[in-house]
């Protein structure tokens, strides 16, 4: 997830504290407490009636105690919420909140429900997600826009399916089920098995898309074996570790680099090398590959972007993405605004907004390719190509160049053979 834009960090510290220490558990406990001496006190009086006044007497002292436990752990939660309703206040003092005018999304409210369960299941939080999927469908919100403003996607099958209830969240949330047991078992297990099992059932349609991430996962194999034990192994043990580890490593290597070889030859190759050094690997040059702390989550964050994409998904929620650029263009929107309405201008393009927003560089897509040969607009039948020498052009226009043999790059003296070029995924 990128980090969160400035001044957001206070209102994250309180809504953790809500999350951790002021929260309704211990209340949640005490009433359940409550309620269970009263369903015993009510089914012992329904067995035997002439005991009601002595179970009912008895009932009052802990009762009350309960009760009164309750009181008391709900407090702090009350200062919880008192603190977050301040930071709250301290971050958005004097910010109007902006004017329903311009409202785009009112008359999309499906979609919104649409995104808010895509987010929830993406996050795992399938209970929570299924609940909401179930009202939502129960409860469609109408459609009220806004006057004046424009519904450039009036395309009712996208929504449809949500007011209709077949939005499939059940198949999403299994291949979302999936998704984060394998990294369950990445970043807290620190067992591999799993992930590199969907790599290598995916290993055509990954390499198709240029991944690496079965390359990176058997490495990380790799180096694990040949430490001998997880990649923060002390150097002292290391030293001293019988070459049981290396013997492993390059078993594995020998049984399951053999694919590789194409692609990765002089990965492999600086691995093999990796082997001469095995009795001092931190004083070689491979030490990167051996002693890298970022390696798990480096490969937990390219499984997550390679599943997600392979759904169709981007690797990030785009309701946290749109959410976060949101309100980083919020003051600047707030202010065209007021500028507008002073100057008495109106905003005359549609689909374009009349002002930079300064995104993070995290925020910037570039979905969107045009062939600097042809001027035209890629598209999956013709999709940018890269030449060996890093230049970009369209398929067509790659075709036409070359005519299927050796040719020179139109924008700098590379030469290549067409069959050398790769699909560009934007
Ligand atoms: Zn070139």
């Amino acid at each position: 997830m990128a980090p969160p834009p400035n001044g957001m960090h206070e209102l994250l510290e309180q809504l953790e504290t809500l999350e951790k220490t002021a929260n309704l558990s211990a209340s949640i406990n005490d009433v359940q407490n409550a309620i269970d001496l009263l369903t015993a006190a009510r089914a012992k009086i329904a067995n035997d009636p002439q005991t009601a006044p002595i179970t009912l007497a008895k009932l009052q002292g802990p009762l009350r105690s309960t009760l009164e436990a309750a009181q008391k752990d709900i407090k702090p939660v009350y200062s919880g919420l008192n603190k977050y309703g301040r930071a709250l206040d301290k971050k958005f003092k004097d910010k109007p909140l902006p004017p329903t005018s311009n409202d785009a999304l009112s008359s999309h409210p499906q979609l919104i429900n649409r995104a808010i369960a895509m987010h929830l299941l993406r996050e795992g939080e399938f209970d929570v997600a299924s609940t909401f999927i179930r009202e939502a469908s129960q409860h469609p919100p109408q459609p009220e826009p806004t006057p004046n403003t424009p519904h450039p996607y009036n395309n009712l099958s996208w929504e449809k399916n949500m007011a209709d209830g077949t939005f499939n969240s059940e198949t999403l949330q299994k291949q979302f089920h999936e998704m984060y047991h394998i990294l369950h078992e990445l970043r807290q297990e620190r067992n591999l098995g799993p992930a590199i099992e969907w790599a290598r059932e995916r290993s055509d349609v990954l390499e198709a898309r240029g991944s690496n991430l079965e390359f990176e996962l058997c490495r990380l194999q790799f180096v694990c074996l040949f430490v001998g034990h997880g990649v923060d192994a002390d150097d002292d043990d290391l030293m001293e570790e019988v070459p049981l580890g290396p013997m492993q490593a390059w078993e594995y290597a020998r049984r399951e680099f053999g694919g590789f070889q194409r692609r990765y030859a002089r990965e492999v190759q600086q691995l093999m090398g990796a082997m001469a050094y095995w009795q001092n690997v931190v004083g070689s040059p491979y030490r990167r590959y051996f002693y890298n702390d970022a390696a798990w989550e480096e490969v937990a964050t390219s499984f997550t972007r390679e599943f997600c994409s392979l759904l169709g998904l981007s690797a990030d929620s785009p309701l946290y993405i749109a959410a976060t650029a949101g309100a980083i263009a919020l003051p600047h929107l707030l202010k065209l605004q007021s500028i507008m309405e002073k100057t008495r201008t109106e905003w005359t393009t549609q689909n374009e907004l009349p002002v930079e927003i300064p995104l993070p560089p995290a925020y910037h897509f570039h979905s969107i390719f045009v062939c600097p040969v042809s001027k035209e607009q890629s598209t999956d039948a013709n999709p940018p190509m890269m030449m060996p020498c890093g230049h970009v052009i369209a398929q067509e226009s790659l075709d036409r160049l070359s005519k299927g043999i050796r040719f020179k790059c139109p924008y700098c003296p590379g030469e290549s053979h067409p069959r050398d070029a790769v699909k560009v995924f934007l």
